[in-house]
């Protein structure tokens, strides 16, 4: 499964945003956006601040594609799925990578970001509904839960994230019972509760053309 190996600061430095993608780090001092904000690269404090339409809808669909951790074949493809489905397809699209099993975990709080939460669903540390499920795009429904398996309940990544969860904190559509190690994904979430500042529907006209 490709993969994305490179800087993790570099990609929020070339979306002049905080992306969170390495977790605890992006709270402290030590963020790369804090210290060097300005693109990366040779020519990264001198590219023009001239953005053409295409310009502007490529670098969204970057960011949301670096936000959920995801290249671009797979991306098209659920696009190409929010198009399928009723509704607004910006919104579908949005929903579509909420519902991923990675995201899911890291929303509940038992990953600190997540590519961490893909690494820990693919070394078989949670169940949903009971059952071992070790796929980070698989497609979370409404109610489904997610449980830590007992054996996992103390690798350190994990309590570390539950412990730290609180500065983020756990958004309204998901359920935690920190007790019991497991959450519940309670409905998809609206447009109106995904707080990310994105612009879904320039990649509907990016990907339109
Ligand atoms: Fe982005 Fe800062 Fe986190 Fe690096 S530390 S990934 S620059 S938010």
């Amino acid at each position: 499964m490709a993969r994305y190996t490179g800087s993790s600061c570099r990609l929020c430095r070339r979306e002049n945003l905080r992306l969170f993608l390495k977790g605890d780090r992006c709270y402290g001092g030590k963020c790369a956006f804090e210290r060097r904000a300005y693109g990366p690269g040779q020519h990264g404090q001198r590219r023009g601040a001239k953005y053409s339409d295409y310009k502007i809808q490529l670098r969204e669909k970057q960011k949301v594609k670096r936000i959920y951790g995801i290249l671009e074949k797979q991306f098209r493809g659920y696009y190409y799925q929010a198009e399928r489905q009723k509704g607004i397809t910006g919104t579908n699209l949005l929903v579509l990578l909420e519902s991923r099993l990675d995201n899911t975990v890291y929303r509940m709080g038992f990953a600190s970001s997540r590519t961490q939460a893909r690494q820990l669903v693919r070394h078989n540390h949670f169940l949903v509904n009971g059952i071992k499920v070790n796929i980070p795009s698989y497609k979370m429904k409404s109610g489904d839960k997610v449980e830590i398996r007992e054996a996992s309940r103390k690798v350190p990544a994990i309590v570390e994230a539950m412990e730290t969860v609180v500065r983020r904190g756990i958004p309204t559509w998901i359920e935690v019972d920190k007790e019991k190690f497991v959450g519940t994904l309670v409905a998809l979430p609206n447009r109106q509760e995904l707080t990310i500042p994105i612009h879904e529907q320039l990649i509907v006209e990016l990907y339109s053309k």
